[in-house]
């Protein structure tokens, strides 16, 4: 089937208690192996870019190998801008065929992340592309965006409320406590803001920071209304550690069959663990 906007998917999972995998790739083989995930757990699936790796290899061929995955494919499959802050990239990406886009105006005033974020979705609305926007700034390293742990802010439940309602985002990251990379330690969820911000707002609510958060914690979390978990610095780690393992027994290899074929394989098993773990298994058939 064709890409689809992620809108419903994330609505028909807040509603049914469960949550999407949203899963950034950098490499053909990255998507490849979040797809093949996907197809056998028969799991709706986003696949996400960041803006570097946008600017790495371009909003067109991410779209196209995406549209291709999606085709051959009955899962319902969205691909996502991750942590956008340029209005012009978000156009460019909307163009080639993403079927989601995040503006992160998250370090700027409230009012000026009304504004940025409403004018994201005066355009990707009449496109069928759907919005997400943050609130309150997570912390940590997401590719450019650096955000020390004495900045991180955790979003305000009634600014939530009144933040969807001036903006008509359809979907919101509110910063509750996660931050990007991997956790030094337990992350230190805030469960009761979550419980307060989705009694408030009845949109599908977004957790960033989703590698290493324990499988307690992520389930709580996605009973009280989280709806998307993004996963990024996990993958990365366990695609590249298989890379390491091949030239760790063999310096000489250089065919990159070799090493991309079980980093594809370790990236794949991580990615049916988050699926697990986030309640998705099956609910593709409902999309049918
Ligand atoms: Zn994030």
């Amino acid at each position: 089937m064709p890409l689809v906007s992620s809108t419903p998917m994330l609505q028909a999972a807040r509603a049914g208690g469960y949550c999407i995998g949203a899963f950034n790739v950098h490499t053909l083989e990255m998507l490849q192996a979040v797809v093949e995930a996907a197809v056998e757990t028969e799991s709706p699936l986003i696949i996400q870019s960041t803006v570097g790796t946008v600017k790495h290899l371009g909003p067109d061929y991410i779209a196209a190998a995406a549209t291709v995955a999606s085709n051959a494919n009955r899962i319902p499959i969205a691909l996502h801008l991750d942590h956008c802050t340029e209005f012009d990239l978000i156009v460019r990406c909307i163009r080639a065929g993403y079927t989601s886009v995040m503006i992160d105006a998250s370090h700027s005033p409230f009012e000026e992340n009304v504004r940025q974020t409403l004018k994201v979705v005066e355009v990707a609305k009449p496109a069928g592309v759907n919005v997400e926007a943050e609130l309150g700034k997570v912390g940590g390293v997401e590719d450019e965006i650096v955000v020390a742990d004495n900045e991180a802010l955790m979003a305000d439940p009634d600014e939530c409320a009144k933040f969807v309602e001036l903006t008509g985002v359809p979907t919101l990251a509110p910063a509750i406590g996660t931050a990007h990379g991997i956790y030094k330690g337990e992350p230190k969820i805030d469960f009761e803001r979550i419980g307060r911000i989705a009694g408030l707002v009845d949109v599908p609510l977004v957790l960033h920071g989703g590698s290493g958060i324990p499988e307690e914690q992520v389930r709580r979390a996605v009973s009280l209304g989280m709806a998307k978990m993004n996963v990024a610095t996990e993958l990365r780690i366990v695609f590249s550690d298989a890379i390491k393992a091949v030239f760790a027994k063999n310096p000489e290899e250089n065919d990159p069959r070799k090493y991309m074929v079980p980093a594809k394989q370790a990236l794949k098993e991580a990615a049916i663990e988050k699926m697990r773990l986030c309640g998705s298994f099956g609910k593709a058939k409902d999309f049918r």
